[in-house]
């Protein structure tokens, strides 16, 4: 969209050991070619971001490779409570942290899956006083049903990872952290399920911080669009759904209930994804000003596409310079 300006909260620009996949340097001007001003890196990488030296060292990458602006980084938050200490160090320390990142499904290690590992997580950042934003992947893993997934039928893996363990677990998080006295921003990542975002609206008006972002992918695409020939190329987490889901979703869009719009960029080698491990995750970020152009097309006014695209990003994460 020519003369936007954008923030895409939510991307894995991969590098280091998975250099093949993709470098800061590539997300960096490909980001910038989309009109994306500035960029937050996820901290799944290999090695994973937990750790101020880890931080430190990703973002010593960027200047390496030519990225000078408008780079920023989560550092993941595991329920070790020592790791957790040093995470918020770094969102203290390094301004280019722009926050925190828990996993509730299985992510490398890194996750917390139960509700006791989630528990620690907001109670030990609510007493370290943490004020920063906390990002969390939301899907109940207690829900998945790994039985039903077949990667000859691509689209069963809508049915191995449910609506339902999505929202049941934005339900969790918001719960957890009203109990716990979270005085920090939960952003619920990627939402795919209308539910999902009217729990996070609700949340709001209960006090709660909270904010929620939607994908180009779960918007524009739906799990029917996995019977075609390239449904392995469309596995992602959470994962498609069905088109009365993604109908839902772009209404609580056109309502100005989604926050803001992230690409999770995720890159693979194609390899990886059409065959065994028929790794998750779309290059969404290929595909950003287009998307633009067809929400505009499809009833989100401008004033909300705005709003999603940077005016709220501005808000959530006033470090971002770009
Ligand atoms: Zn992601």
């Amino acid at each position: 969209m020519e003369g936007w300006r954008c923030i895409d909260p939510h991307v894995h620009c991969r590098d280091w050991n998975e250099s093949y996949k993709a470098t800061i340097r590539e997300v960096a001007i490909l980001a910038s070619t989309q009109g994306v001003v500035a960029i937050i890196d996820m901290p799944n990488t290999d090695p994973p971001v937990t750790t101020l030296d880890t931080a430190r060292r990703r973002v010593e990458t960027a200047r390496r490779e030519g990225v000078e602006r408008g780079y920023y980084i989560y550092v993941a938050a595991t329920p070790d409570i020592g790791q957790l200490e040093e995470a918020v160090g770094a969102v203290a320390n390094l301004r280019w942290v722009a926050g925190l990142k828990m996993y509730t499904a299985p992510m490398k290690g890194l996750e917390a899956s139960t509700i006791e590992a989630q528990r620690t997580v907001y109670r030990r950042l609510s007493e370290l006083g943490y004020r920063g934003v906390l990002a969390v992947h939301c899907e109940k893993t207690s829900l998945f049903r790994e039985e039903l997934w077949d990667p000859s039928k691509p689209w069963t893996w809508g049915y191995c990872r449910p609506p339902e363990a999505e929202v049941e677990s934005v339900k969790d998080q918001v719960r957890l952290a009203l109990e716990n006295d979270f005085r920090g921003t939960l952003y619920i990542v990627h939402t795919s399920t209308p539910d999902a975002v009217s729990i996070v609206a609700s949340a709001k008006e209960q006090g709660l911080k909270t904010v929620c972002g939607v994908t180009p992918h779960h918007l524009m695409l739906s799990l029917e669009d996995m019977a075609r020939s390239s449904g392995l190329a469309l596995k992602v987490n959470p994962p498609l759904r069905q088109r009365r889901l993604k109908e839902g979703l772009l209404d609580k869009v056109r309502e100005g209930q989604a926050d803001f719009l992230e690409t999770d960029h995720a890159p693979h080698a194609p390899s990886e994804k059409l065959g065994p491990p028929y790794l998750s995750g779309i290059r969404s970020l290929d595909n950003y000003s287009k998307c633009l152009e067809w929400l505009l097309g499809n009833g989100v006014s401008e004033k909300i596409l705005r709003d999603m695209t940077y005016n709220n990003a501005k808000r959530v994460f006033p470090m971002i310079e770009e």
